[in-house]
């Protein structure tokens, strides 16, 4: 089937997710960084008791937070999250040449670490799916606001990419959390919106852009990590 985004412009999170368990099931994964959005697509998922793969990248450099939402979602929905990490190989060459901080140096360098700890474990976990879902919403920074629901994603073909919150507000996100009281990273409290590996995010100032934390040293139009190159 051809996938045009308009046919799903007008579908509701939960119909996204709905019509991606019917027609992936275990094939589709969640691509979850266990910030906000990941939390609200598990919920639901959770509700509709769907057979889908949720899954995460470990780059190991995650906040201690993060992995204690890990367990706890695990708990509370008993849910398996199959965890990828970087190959061991490439992050001990990283490290052994350039040291545990060379992605402050240039964005090269940051694109290289992101690149091994990120990018190619996510390239291994969607090599065993047809389909992926994520949390990404067009108001979250300047490279996403042409995000459709679903696409069929050019940077990692035949896969169909699907981003059942992209027409989401970041009040919504926050309505729903609080509505179906789904647990959340307490890092949220710490005042990081956003959440990301912990050298490369920091908390965000009262008016700030909700991506501000990330990669802070860097230009807005920079801030991605090679997992979602066009939106
Ligand atoms: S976010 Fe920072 S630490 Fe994490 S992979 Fe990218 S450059 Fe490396």
């Amino acid at each position: 089937m051809q996938i045009s985004s308009k046919d799903f412009e007008t579908k509701t999170a939960e119909e996204l997710v709905q019509w991606t368990i019917d027609r992936y099931g275990l094939q589709a994964g969640l691509a979850c960084s266990f910030g906000m959005e990941d939390m609200v697509l598990i919920d639901i998922i959770a509700k509709l008791k769907g057979p889908i793969t949720i899954f995460t990248l470990d780059t190991g450099r995650l906040h201690e937070e993060t992995y204690q939402i890990m367990d706890r979602v695990r708990s509370h929905y008993g849910l398996e999250i199959k965890t990828y990490f970087p190959n061991l190989e490439q992050v001990q060459k990283l490290v052994r040449e350039k040291g545990f901080f060379s992605f402050k140096e240039s964005i090269e360098n940051r694109k290289e670490c992101c690149g091994i700890r990120k990018v190619e474990p996510l390239n291994r976990a969607l090599g065993e799916l047809d389909a992926w879902v994520t949390g990404l919403r067009r108001d979250q920074a300047v490279t996403r606001t042409e995000t459709p629901k679903v696409l069929e994603d050019g940077d990692h073909p035949p896969l169909v990419k699907i981003n059942p919150l992209a027409d989401w507000t970041q009040d919504q996100v926050e309505s729903y959390i609080e509505q179906h009281k789904v647990p959340v990273n307490a890092l949220h409290k710490k005042n990081y919106p956003s959440i990301g590996c912990a050298p490369c995010t920091r908390p965000i100032e009262p008016g700030e852009d909700i991506r501000a934390g990330r990669w802070w040293w860097e230009n807005p139009e920079h801030k991605e990590c090679g997992l979602h190159p066009r939106n």
